[in-house]
């Protein structure tokens, strides 16, 4: 398992905009086809949150432009 240890903490990850289409489990940086974790950055105090994708093999992180409610009223 070619997986890095070293995090980058409080680095700029390098974060790319992907547009989903099709059967959408492909990572575009390093072809990975296994699917993506999923990350919430909240938004304030807004309760919502932007949903990233990451790439379990490479890490990359994309952006999708989804915004998840995190509220659970
Ligand atoms: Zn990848």
């Amino acid at each position: 398992m070619g997986v890095k240890t070293v995090m980058e903490m409080g680095s700029k990850a390098k974060v790319e905009k992907i547009r989903p289409e099709g059967e959408f489990y492909t990572c575009p940086s390093c072809g990975y086809t296994d699917g993506f974790h999923v990350s919430f950055n909240s938004v304030g105090n807004t309760g919502k949150a932007d949903i990233y994708l990451i790439c379990p093999n490479c890490h990359s992180r994309f952006r999708t432009g989804w915004q998840a409610d995190l509220t659970n009223s």
